[in-house]
């Protein structure tokens, strides 16, 4: 792939992704497996993943993201994942609420929770074994020069590599977006994400609850054994001091919102907190670069959904950039870019649409507006097509998927 023989000389490669991070990483092992040859470069250090260090952050991956990461011989790197069976969301006390129920739509879980570090250890393992991709870490960019008929990047350690495409996957502060000059609309919630993990005496039975409380969306997510990560949305002004409290205070806390419904629990690991921002780029594409994953777009959490827009960004990019190839087209130009690009923008707003809607229709007490969001979850609980059809978004079924969604290579 690269020539480093001669001092000095730069590494060639067809494309160049600045930012391994869980999409960056997932894009190289899925341009490598294409036979693309491509270098990935993020300046932290690989070694800092071991399966050790347990850090409390978990994803749920959509049973379609799932389908690619087997294609693409990742999932078989995956040491533990909880699959996620059923899905219950309800408006605090209410007694109204939603219930998906995977039988209804086969045999199938709606996703698999994996532990960040878990997944990040499988991706690192499944390209080692992927002759085109490699990773160059740690070490940061320190220069990209772009144009018509090539990129060019300097690393902070002076090597260089020359590509045809660069791609920005250097998350929801990217640098690549923001040299481009391409700007991106937005807001702050003012909410905080608390994250941790609770261990149970009871089992949780695969079972993801969502409970919408004044404050935000509380949510509690099967991991394996009697384990379950939360995601706890907090008024920004009182997280500082809830995430400063003493471990029996803070477990006060959490129990208060969590409940007794498996048994006793206890806060294991450490707490995150995430200030909670929704961020879209107003483009993707620049002349040779293409954003995927946060650089592109950042959500609010509610749904569980950032990532796999990332890996569906990874999806379609793959299949477009496989099928120039084959057709002897240049992956870098304007208008291999364009298609990526349709086909991915309308979804990802669509998505940052929906959850920003559902955030703030949730995250309040107005009796009214909380009459009017009860009627609705359980209408939607009552009626079948309704219901089914936000159960395939969940696994992200919906749409056109890019083959690489639906477990076939490209
Ligand atoms: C509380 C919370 C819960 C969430 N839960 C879920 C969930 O359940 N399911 C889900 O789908 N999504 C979830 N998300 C969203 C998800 O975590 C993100 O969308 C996802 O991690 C983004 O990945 P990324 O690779 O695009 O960006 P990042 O993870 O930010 O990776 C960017 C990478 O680029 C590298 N980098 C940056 N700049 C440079 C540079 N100049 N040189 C070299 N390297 C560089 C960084 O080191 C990093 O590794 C959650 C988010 C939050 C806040």
């Amino acid at each position: 792939m690269e020539q480093e023989a001669a001092a000095g000389a730069a590494m060639r490669c067809e494309v160049v992704i600045v930012g391994g991070g869980l999409v960056g990483l997932s894009l190289a092992v899925a341009l490598g497996r294409h036979g693309v040859e491509t270098l990935v470069i993020d300046r932290e250090d690989p070694a800092t993943a071991t399966a050790a260090a347990f850090d409390g952050r978990v994803s749920a991956i959509a049973h379609a993201s799932m389908a690619m990461l087997h294609a693409l011989g990742i999932a078989r790197h995956v040491s533990e994942s909880q699959p996620i069976w059923d899905i219950r969301v309800s408006d605090g006390d209410s007694l109204l609420f939603l219930h998906y129920d995977h039988r209804e739509l086969g045999t199938e879980p709606f996703g698999h929770m994996i532990e960040n570090r878990m997944l990040r250890l499988a991706l690192l393992a499944a390209l080692a074994e992927t002759p085109g991709a490699r990773l160059l870490a740690p070490v940061a960019l320190r220069r990209l020069e772009r144009g018509a008929g090539g990129v060019s990047a300097e690393l902070a350690d002076g090597r260089r590599i020359r590509a045809l495409l660069a791609i920005g996957a250097d998350g929801r502060t990217s640098r690549l977006r923001e040299e481009a000059g391409i700007r991106t609309l937005g807001w702050s919630y003012p909410q905080t994400g608390i994250v941790c993990t609770v261990a149970h005496e009871l089992p949780h039975h695969g079972i993801a609850q969502e409970r919408f409380l004044p404050a935000g969306p509380f949510a509690i997510l099967p991991m394996t054994g009697n384990r379950s990560s939360l995601v706890w949305t907090e008024r920004a002004e009182l997280a500082p001091a809830i995430l400063k409290l003493g471990p029996a205070q803070f477990q006060a806390e959490m129990a208060r919102r969590f409940g007794d419904y498996l048994g006793r629990t206890d806060v294991v690991g450490p707490r995150w907190s995430y200030p909670l921002t929704l961020h879209h780029a107003e483009t993707y594409l620049a002349e040779r670069l293409a954003l995927v994953g946060d650089a592109a777009h950042g959500i609010h959490p509610i749904a569980g959904q950032g990532l796999n827009m990332g890996l569906r960004d990874v999806a379609a990019l793959t299949e477009v950039v496989v099928e120039a190839r084959r057709l002897g087209l240049d992956p870098g130009s304007a208008a291999v870019l364009e298609r990526y690009e349709r086909w991915r923008r309308f979804d990802n707003v669509l998505l940052s649409a929906v959850t920003d809607i559902l955030n703030r229709l949730f995250s309040n007490d107005i009796a009214p507006l909380r009459l009017t969001r009860d009627l609705g979850l359980a209408a939607v609980n009552r009626t079948g097509p309704l219901r089914r059809f936000f159960m395939r978004h969940a696994s992200g079924t919906v749409g056109e998927l890019p083959r690489l969604l639906r477990g076939e290579m490209v």
